[in-house]
């Protein structure tokens, strides 16, 4: 059973961060609920205060512009950012992280900004960002920020956010020319969590092959989602051959953290860490050939 609470159902972004600004630790914000009402349904989480921000049609956007990149609507679901004709023009990594998230019902209602301030290690949205430098822009009464996607996630569902705050826009820069990214993960039911993700973002220099820049951020793979750097520097400033996507692999699982769960042991996670990052490496600098 749910515990009792009192319910807001604020229109305005205003009128939301009022509430929050007023009850503050005791108050929880819910935007689709998919992941909070399994919370609070196990008595993990239980509100004195609730506010629903899922009627504030001002953060439920999908837009890109020439200079600016692409600029995510906190609301905006799963299904609206899978579908987005911006997302497929430049960000396709995106669409086909989201095509594999959930279940078309969750993908509906779920909205990418809850995914991340949920602050799942195992999310899919979060690898797939890091890899493209995504930004959070957060406001408060106070006013707003931004920060790297990779330095939001504190540890195990503990996030940057500030009671107060509100995450109210993912921004995703134009990737430089030349760049290919990729994005898969591993799970044993389709439409399940990632056992693992991986994410790699390679750029090339022009003509000559050689790794100009290079991401890659794994999910599942420790209590935060993490860019693997000492991998990246196995690929950073070199001519990418299969054998050195190999060992970024196994660099990569060396330094991730995982832990031993239901779904697969810590071992299994680091053997599928070496195997998929050498695969969505090889993915991603075919993409970036073709950019
Ligand atoms: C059956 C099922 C399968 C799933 N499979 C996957 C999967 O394969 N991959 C995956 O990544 N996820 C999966 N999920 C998780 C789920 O899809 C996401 O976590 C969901 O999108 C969260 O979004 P929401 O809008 O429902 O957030 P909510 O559940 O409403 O909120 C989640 C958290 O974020 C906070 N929050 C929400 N929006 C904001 C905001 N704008 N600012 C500040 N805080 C905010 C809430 O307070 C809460 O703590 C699954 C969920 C279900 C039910």
């Amino acid at each position: 059973m749910i515990k009792d609470f009192e319910y807001f159902a604020p229109k305005t972004l205003k009128e939301a961060l009022t509430v929050l600004d007023k009850y503050r630790d005791e108050c929880k914000i819910i935007a689709g609920g998919q992941s909070l009402l399994v919370l609070m349904r196990q008595r993990l989480v239980a509100p004195e205060y609730l506010v629903d921000i899922k009627g504030i049609s001002e953060l439920n956007y999908i837009k890109s512009d020439a200079k600016e990149g692409l600029k995510i609507g906190a609301l905006a679901t799963h299904r609206a950012v899978e579908k987005s004709p911006a997302v497929k023009n430049g960000f396709s990594a995106l669409g086909e992280m989201e095509r594999r998230l959930a279940s078309v019902q969750t993908r509906n209602w779920g909205t990418i900004g809850g995914n991340i301030c949920h602050g799942d290690p195992a999310g899919d949205p979060a690898p797939v960002l890091i890899a493209l430098k995504a930004n959070l822009k957060m406001v408060s009464l106070k006013g707003e920020r931004t920060m790297p996607l990779e330095d939001f996630t504190l540890d195990y569902f503990e996030t940057a956010l500030e009671p107060d705050e509100l995450l109210t826009e993912i921004q995703v820069p134009l990737p430089l020319p030349h760049t290919g990214v990729a994005y898969t993960k591993f799970n044993i039911i389709e439409s399940d969590v990632a056992t693992v993700g991986v994410a790699v973002s390679l750029t090339l220099g022009s003509g000559n092959n050689t790794c100009e820049d290079v991401r890659i951020a794994l999910g599942a793979s420790a209590p935060t989602p993490m860019r693997a750097r000492k991998a990246e520097g196995t690929l950073q400033g070199k001519k990418i051959t299969d054998d050195l996507l190999r060992e970024a692999g196994v660099v990569a699982s060396t330094e991730a953290d995982p832990i031993s769960d239901i779904a697969a042991s810590a071992e299994y996670r680091r053997e599928l860490l070496k195997v998929l990052v050498a695969r969505v490496g090889k993915r991603a600098l075919a993409r970036a050939k073709r950019a």
